[in-house]
């Protein structure tokens, strides 16, 4: 296999240029079309558009799924629980203060967070060709047991 090809699944990716995983995910952090970095990735919150604008490539087939989400959970977890637990061995607030704090933050940050890791996710499965990036589409796989 040549370095300069990345391959995700089908024999048919084999023959497409590589495309820079990188970029594709800060562009899409940015909110950004993961091929040109020009036109706007997302029409609404978390709805990418039908097609970039600047430079026509697709994105009504991307599935990013559940991924977003759950990395976003992944993160705020581990950055909130961490700070609230900074906070309460630091200063004697009291549960319901701790409540008023801890709820609104962790909701604002999630939201907050959500568009540009759903974007960067979108960056990956197009610089992988993943889920008709490549110009083919998803065809589940005959399994063959002899
Ligand atoms: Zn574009």
């Amino acid at each position: 296999m040549n370095v300069e090809q990345q391959v995700f699944g089908a024999s048919q990716a084999q023959a497409a240029p590589a495309r820079q995983l990188g970029q594709a995910m800060r562009r899409g952090f940015l909110g950004r079309c993961p091929c040109c970095g020009e036109g706007r990735l997302f029409g609404a919150f978390v709805k990418p558009v039908e097609a970039c604008a600047a430079c026509g490539e697709a994105m009504h087939h991307q599935r990013a799924d559940d991924l977003p989400a759950y990395l976003v959970i992944l993160i705020v977890g581990h950055i909130n629980v961490g700070l609230f637990m900074g906070f309460e061995a630091a200063t004697t607030l009291s549960t319901w203060q701790h409540l008023a704090i801890w709820v609104p933050a962790t909701i604002l940050f999630a939201l907050v967070l959500l568009q540009p890791v759903k974007g960067a996710v979108i960056g990956l499965q197009w610089a992988l060709r993943m889920h008709g990036f490549g110009g083919h589409g998803d065809e589940i796989e005959a399994i063959d047991d002899e």
